[in-house]
């Protein structure tokens, strides 16, 4: 046992997200890449009582972030415990820093329920396999195994299916949110009103899916929220290798081939927008 884990949960970014069509339970297909940025949340995780589970959330968007059961390190928690009904698992106390805008499309909760998980496993040495954490990553949500990766994907099915691809970065790269509130199941209802056709585009290669891939629900996103389509045209501005918006919003990206032209994008930007969450980092994808 450790005295003590520290680890990052970065923010997961769609490279490009298509809408290739809808099962019948209503849930859209997808299909696309991923990749992960540098910066995150922060947590730290230190031994308690048996079956204790303490979380104390601070950081720039610890107010939009739930505190209690409804916390997905909570839910991760306490399927931990579910898989020893007779007796209580090792407790923890877990300081989360939510750096990661909330609800904005970069996975942050289900970022901070991965590194938790992993987190978890190492203050304990191990006891979990890794399987057993996928399998409780699947359960608590779509996107939280490939956040247990930490690697770049493709991504299948309703986000569920997940196929690690040989890295092509890092970028240099920018995230800005207007931190307007734009809720995920508004976007893809945009996108089923609009009459919207499902996409067939194939990218075999992950450089070229970056250049040309789209992620499809932008314009409905933009339609929402026209802030966005300012974002893009700004970030497009200094000539990156690729901007788009990640998720169903509102947080939109830019990869650049430098880091002084990241850098010089960064600068301009919190000038432009400087009542944005604006952030540079890596983004390995
Ligand atoms: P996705 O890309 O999977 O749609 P997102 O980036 O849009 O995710 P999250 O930041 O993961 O959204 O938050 C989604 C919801 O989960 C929020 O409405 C929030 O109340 C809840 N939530 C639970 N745990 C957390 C957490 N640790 N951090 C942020 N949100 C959390």
């Amino acid at each position: 046992m450790y005295a003590s884990v520290t680890l990052t949960a970065p923010a997961k970014i769609n490279l490009s997200l298509r809408i290739t069509g809808r099962r019948p339970d209503g849930f859209h297909l997808l299909e696309g890449l991923t990749g992960f940025t540098a910066f995150g949340d922060n947590l730290t995780l230190s031994p308690a009582g048996e079956g204790v589970f303490v979380l104390n959330v601070t950081g720039r968007f610890a107010e939009d972030c739930p505190a209690d059961d409804g916390n997905l390190i909570a839910k991760a928690f306490n399927a931990l415990q579910a898989r020893f009904p007779a007796r209580k698992i090792g407790g923890v106390d877990v300081r989360l820093t939510k750096n990661l805008p909330v609800a904005s499309g970069i996975g942050g909760g289900s970022s901070d329920a991965a590194a938790f998980l992993l987190g978890y496993n190492r203050l304990y040495d191990n006891p979990f396999p890794f399987e057993t954490l996928t399998a409780i990553a699947r359960d608590l949500g779509a996107d939280i195994p490939m956040c247990l990766y930490r690697k770049p994907c493709r991504i299948g099915g309703i986000g569920d299916e997940i196929y690690p691809v040989k890295a092509v970065g890092p970028f240099y790269g920018l995230l800005i949110n207007p931190l307007i509130p734009l809720s995920t199941p508004a976007v893809f209802k945009a996108f089923k009103e609009s009459g919207a056709g499902f996409s067939s585009f194939s990218a075999n290669d992950a450089y070229k899916e970056i250049k040309e891939g789209k992620n499809d629900l932008t314009p409905h996103a933009i339609r929402l929220v026209p802030k966005i389509r300012e974002i893009l045209e700004f970030l497009q501005s200094f000539n990156p290798v690729k901007a788009d918006m990640s998720g169903s919003g509102a947080t939109c990206f830019a990869l650049y081939a430098s880091r002084a032209a990241a850098e010089k994008s960064c600068a301009a930007a919190r000038k432009e927008f400087p009542d944005f969450f604006i952030r540079d980092t890596l983004v390995f994808v």
